[in-house]
């Protein structure tokens, strides 16, 4: 079994109540079966008050229940978590005691990664000047994959996972080639990632190994036009526009943008951003690679690579949206701080709810909104 991770994963450890943002606010967290059956036998006075502070949602699922602005029950007025102090960091439930871990199975591997919905690892990726690798451990034999990895995989395609472990290598070399400008390694992102789909659809049809092989290196990219049209803005927007809402942050975030772009403010608005000298493409590089391995691999599932480098590209010109209107709304200014935060509000919206990301890589199925013309235009 080989784990996976980035080469910052091991820095990150929980800032607990020094966190601006707990995780254990703004949203209402989930309690897996086990848990909340633990939770029910517990005896005593905190037996009794964890039981007042759950509940079976709507969907038959166990939730913590909220108190004041959106705080967890279990959470004190110190940023504490109370079931962490009397009962242990075993008793968590497993999105406690995950998060801002998530795991990707393909093959004999765990991917793993730290979600930027975190503060700290938004300040632990955006405060690195450097390229981010992805590093393997061998884990011993024990090491336990959870119940999630045995589900997948007895369905995989080992050829096609080892050829998309080469994809997803080539494809972070090409984000991070610093010789070339950030658009110009969007462009060439998006054509590689175009090619392999040629590929693996000529795979898919006939089954043919043989032509599982990367295409050559630094084939000629697609040619970029930037226009920032408001319209394709709308168009990129429209999904986000109708999910569910996570956060008031997120709320706000889209009150910004109706009063910020219109069809006359937009294209300035952003050209005036990326002009700027607090404008830095490696934020942006960081953001493509989290991105990528974020998503890039779930091809092996669906054999929809395209749809995934789309939404890389989509996620991050979305976040680059926002930081226009911080931009503006600092009156002229974008810090590291700004950076982390709307990175974060942007993981919290999209990236944890499974409805919410699923509507997006829908709409990154649509060519006619999410076309390599289209996007080669907007990045
Ligand atoms: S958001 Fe991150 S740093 Fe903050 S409390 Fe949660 S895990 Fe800890």
């Amino acid at each position: 079994m080989i784990l996976r991770i980035p080469d910052y994963y091991e820095e990150f450890s929980c800032i607990a109540s020094r966190c601006k943002d707990s995780c254990c606010a703004g949203w209402e967290i989930d309690i897996d079966e086990d848990s909340y059956a633990y939770y029910q036998s517990c005896e005593g006075a905190f037996g009794d008050r964890l039981r007042e502070s759950m509940y079976v949602a709507e969907d038959g699922g166990y939730r913590f229940k909220l108190k004041g602005p959106k705080r967890c029950a279990m959470l004190n007025d110190n940023n504490l978590c109370d079931l962490y102090t009397a009962l242990g960091e075993e008793a968590l439930c497993e999105v406690c005691t995950e998060y801002p871990r998530f795991s990707l199975f393909y093959g004999n591997v765990e991917q793993k990664c730290l979600s930027l919905s975190c503060e700290e690892v938004g300040r632990i990726l955006f405060e690195r000047k450097t390229p981010v690798s992805l590093v393997d451990h061998e884990m011993p034999d024990f090491y336990d994959q959870g119940e999630e990895a045995e589900v997948f995989d007895e369905d995989e395609d080992r050829d096609y996972i080892a050829f998309m472990e080469q994809v997803q290598e080539r494809a972070v070399h090409i984000l991070q080639d610093r010789s070339r400008s950030l658009e110009e390694r969007m462009c060439q992102f998006l054509s590689f990632c175009s090619s392999v789909q040629d590929i693996t659809n000529h795979y898919q049809a006939k089954g043919n190994l043989k032509v599982l092989k990367l295409p050559p290196e630094h084939t000629g990219g697609m040619q970029w036009s930037r226009s920032f049209s408001y319209q394709d803005f709308c168009d990129r927007f429209a999904v986000f526009t109708g999910m569910e809402e996570l956060d008031d942050e997120w709320v706000n975030t889209k009150k910004e943008f109706a009063e910020l772009f219109h069809e006359d403010t937009y294209e300035p608005l952003v050209v005036e951003y990326l002009s700027s000298g607090d404008y830095r493409e490696e934020d942006y590089e960081q953001l493509l690679v989290y991105f990528t391995f974020r998503y890039l691999m779930n091809a092996v599932y669906d054999y929809d690579l395209i749809s995934y480098a789309r939404l890389v590209i989509v996620a991050t010109l979305v976040v680059r949206d926002m930081d226009v209107v911080r931009f503006r709304r600092n009156g002229g200014h974008f810090s590291t701080l700004d950076r982390i935060d709307t990175a974060r509000i942007f993981s919290k919206e999209v990236e944890h709810s499974q409805g919410n990301a699923d509507d997006l890589k829908e709409m990154c199925m649509m060519e006619e909104i999410a076309s390599l013309e289209a996007l080669s235009r907007q990045i």
